[in-house]
């Protein structure tokens, strides 16, 4: 049997460090703190809906955000009162009225949207929460930033449409030039500033996710949208210390001895050396084990970038380890031990020659939870 162990201690110690981070605003009136809205989205970033939504309302988070209808629902039906954005915008009316009746704050990012949820407050006569969505260079949700005069127009018809919040979304924060991100931020707050000029109410403003908000300190605003580095996995630099969140844990379930110049795993990609004791682990890529985010090849840049870290890492050893916890002396301890062959769906070989291995040792396998299969335990130690 496998689990995805969650490390409670560490997810403090990050809810801790990013509240930390959070409180210095980056402007000089630095009294007002910047709400830290947790982004729970695909399965609570594989950490467990629910009980990620409840560890974090535990530590001190008392706004969650969601992608879809169902992550919302769920997340009521297990009881949890705590502020809930629903991050796209939809214009399906089954959705809104969904959304609505589940007290879920809305995203309205077109003039769709915003008749439906009319529509369903008139007929209910409530009044309906919600964050606009500016899109400002993402070409997803959101007014389209240079249409100001067509938002304005939009907006000065609300009756029953209560405007909590104004966001954007970065689509580059992760990357080592900034150039698009601050672009993305000027046209951001220059639809602010029309918005404020027409007298409509704008209410709290957020356009960080997590790599904009440990980046860019002058773009704090009044809230921050995090999701990744509360499990410490970023696509930047991790200089603030961030623990990694989530390791796969299983058992090794097979042991055996192969002779010399023998093959493992499909395509014969690996071939033993010498008598090689090998040991099955039966975890693989359907467990999220190494699987590698996707590559954007269809930029030039992009692939010449590719191509030339390729090589470079043809220089390194890319061996992958699994770490096998048993007996070494009278303690027990975690040893490396070097992935043979390919991965298969649900196996890996790893070599144990010389290693006081036995069947039923724990194994400890580094995985982005985010890709661990959603039928797989999630245990919080
Ligand atoms: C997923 C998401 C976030 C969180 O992004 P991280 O980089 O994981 O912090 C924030 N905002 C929106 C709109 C998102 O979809």
């Amino acid at each position: 049997m496998k689990s995805l162990v969650i490390n409670r201690e560490d997810l403090k110690h990050n809810i801790r460090k990013i509240k930390e981070i959070a409180k210095d605003t980056g402007r000089l009136d630095n009294h007002k703190p910047i709400k830290i809205i947790a982004v729970v989205k695909g399965n609570g970033y594989g950490l467990g809906l629910i009980p990620y939504s409840k560890f974090l309302i535990d530590n001190g988070i008392d706004f969650l955000a969601v992608s879809t209808v169902e992550e919302a629902i769920k997340l009521r039906e297990a009881k949890i009162q705590a502020k809930i954005l629903m991050l796209s915008s939809t214009a399906i009316k089954k959705e809104v009225e969904q959304l609505v009746e589940n007290d879920i704050i809305l995203s309205i990012g077109s003039k769709e949207a915003f008749d439906i949820a009319e529509e369903i407050a008139a007929q209910k006569n409530i009044k309906i929460k919600a964050h606009l969505k500016i899109d400002t260079g993402f070409g997803r949700y959101g007014f389209i930033y240079r249409e100001k005069e067509k938002i304005v127009a939009i907006l000065k018809n609300r009756k029953n449409i209560q405007i909590e919040g104004t966001f954007s979304h970065f689509s580059l924060a992760f990357y080592e030039k900034n150039e698009y991100s601050e672009k993305q931020f000027k046209r951001f707050m220059d639809v602010i500033e029309v918005l404020k000029e027409n007298k409509i109410e704008t209410g709290m403003l957020h356009i960080c996710n997590s790599s904009g908000f440990l980046k860019f300190k002058h773009m704090r605003l009044n809230a921050v949208r995090i999701g990744s580095a509360f499990l410490g996995r970023l696509a930047i630099p991790n200089v603030y210390g961030l623990k990694k969140i989530g390791y796969l844990k299983s058992n090794v379930t097979e042991i055996k001895e192969l002779p010399k110049n023998y093959s493992i795993g499909y395509s014969n990609a690996y071939i033993t050396k010498g008598q090689t004791m090998v040991a099955q682990i039966p975890c693989g890529y359907a467990d999220g084990y190494h699987v590698r985010e996707q590559r954007d090849m269809f930029r030039k840049r992009d692939k010449l970038r590719y191509i030339i870290r390729d090589i470079k890492d043809s220089f390194k050893d890319q061996s992958l380890y699994a770490q096998i916890l048993c007996k070494e002396g009278k303690q027990k301890e975690y040893k490396k031990c070097k992935v043979l062959g390919r991965i298969g769906m649900y196996h890996i070989t790893v070599a144990i020659t010389g290693k006081n291995i036995k069947i039923g040792d724990e194994v400890k396998l580094n995985v982005s939870p985010m890709f661990v299969d959603s039928m797989i335990r999630r245990e919080y130690i």
